[in-house]
């Protein structure tokens, strides 16, 4: 019997190329036989949960036999609380990247496109396409650009036509790292339709310093109810594991998202770690601080090594090889230390770097200049 399930697949499936996820560490040591590893390819946070995140798990592990609350009462009344915003504002999701799909999976068909920028996270070509509609990927920012392979607001504007129902913005960008300031972003919302969605990327709002000029779209919600805002416990939240998002939106579209969430799309215990980890005020300050002090180390040696980067507000720095990035990136695997190659965003010469540790960071530097010595 001839199998060809790929010709019984939907449409946007078949072609679909699925996410490529940084390499984990018990992978390396495996391929490799390596112990030492350092991993600063997933912008995950050094520092790891908040203690408060942790101890919270602990005492809900003896109520793993019940389902979840599905409908996150009490994460969502402090989301609500640190927000001041109303609860039904708030969808949760199972990491943000839950939250993206279910925003396809509610205003997207078949007949329908989304838009976003060339270099972006690749998340949303896949919930795109997953669904059937079509994506339509605008120009970036050129390289002489002041925030080079950014987004192009314009760019982005000039791709909306009357099939477009889903606009991708993510604030800061993943790889890149660059940004829209406050005024373009702000120009944007105005400019698109409000029968487009608009949703803007947060997922690493809160390593934002105040001088980038980098806005938080949530003070728009009330004059653009077409504005989705998704945000993130993965990154400075250090909760990456255990898979926790949400989304800020008009209530109306938020009821449209709740609508496809599965139930219990989130579990217990991310319920709880996550409402612990937004109180603990200090283990954000603290980790902010080592993401400032790990930037500075990162750029600070790529200066010495003659080598750019791109403007970054995330924990992440997406720096230029000036050869192919993914060439260094097998190298730095033989030396132990895992970054992530983003040929696969059409950036063949760049090499995405998360902000690690003091200790990490010099194992990177000094990996990375063996590499580049020859
Ligand atoms: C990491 C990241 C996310 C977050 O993904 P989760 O599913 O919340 O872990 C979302 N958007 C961008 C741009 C990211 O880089």
């Amino acid at each position: 019997m001839t199998r060809d399930f790929l010709s019984l697949a939907a449409p946007g499936v078949r072609t679909l190329q699925p996410y490529q996820p940084g390499k984990p560490e018990s992978e390396l040591r495996r391929e490799y036989g390596l112990s030492d590893i350092v991993k600063l390819a997933s912008n995950e946070n050094p520092l790891g949960p908040s203690p408060r995140a942790l101890a919270a798990i602990r005492e809900a592990l003896s109520g793993l036999a019940r389902y979840p609350d599905g409908n996150g009462f009490e994460l969502k009344a402090a989301l609500s609380a640190k927000l001041g915003l109303s609860t039904a504002t708030l969808t949760l999701g199972n990491g943000s990247n839950d939250v993206l799909e279910l925003a396809a999976r509610a205003f997207l068909t078949p007949e329908h496109e989304a838009v976003f920028s060339e270099h972006a996270f690749a998340v949303y070509p896949i919930v795109t396409q997953a669904i059937g509609a079509t994506a339509r990927v605008a120009r970036a920012n050129p390289p002489d650009h002041a925030m080079p392979y950014g987004h192009d607001p314009a760019a982005l504007l000039a791709s909306i036509n009357d099939r477009t129902r889903l606009v991708f913005v993510a604030n800061p960008n993943n790889p890149t790292g660059t940004w829209l300031k406050t005024a373009e972003l702000e120009a944007f919302l105005k400019a698109i339709p409000e029968r487009v969605i608009v949703v803007v990327d947060e997922a690493y709002f809160e390593y934002v310093e105040a001088e980038a000029d980098c806005p938080n779209a949530l003070c728009w919600l009330d004059r653009f109810p077409n504005l989705i805002v998704t945000r993130t416990f993965s990154k400075a939240h250090g909760l990456a594991g255990l898979r926790v998002g949400y989304a800020i939106s008009h209530p109306e579209v938020a009821d449209l998202l709740n609508r496809v969430r599965e139930p219990f799309n989130v579990n217990s215990l991310a319920l709880v770690a996550a409402a612990a980890a937004l109180d603990d005020f200090g283990h954000l300050e603290r980790s902010r601080a080592v993401n400032r002090a790990g930037m500075e180390q990162l750029r600070n040696a790529c200066r010495q090594l003659g080598l750019s980067w791109l403007p970054s507000v995330g924990n992440f720095l997406c720096v230029d090889m000036g050869r192919p990035g993914r060439d260094v990136f097998l190298e730095l695997l033989k030396r132990g230390v895992i970054t992530r190659p983003v040929d696969n965003y059409g950036l063949p010469r760049f090499l995405r770097i998360s902000i690690g540790a003091e200790t990490e960071n010099a194992r990177l530097i000094e990996a990375l200049t063996d590499v580049l010595k020859d």
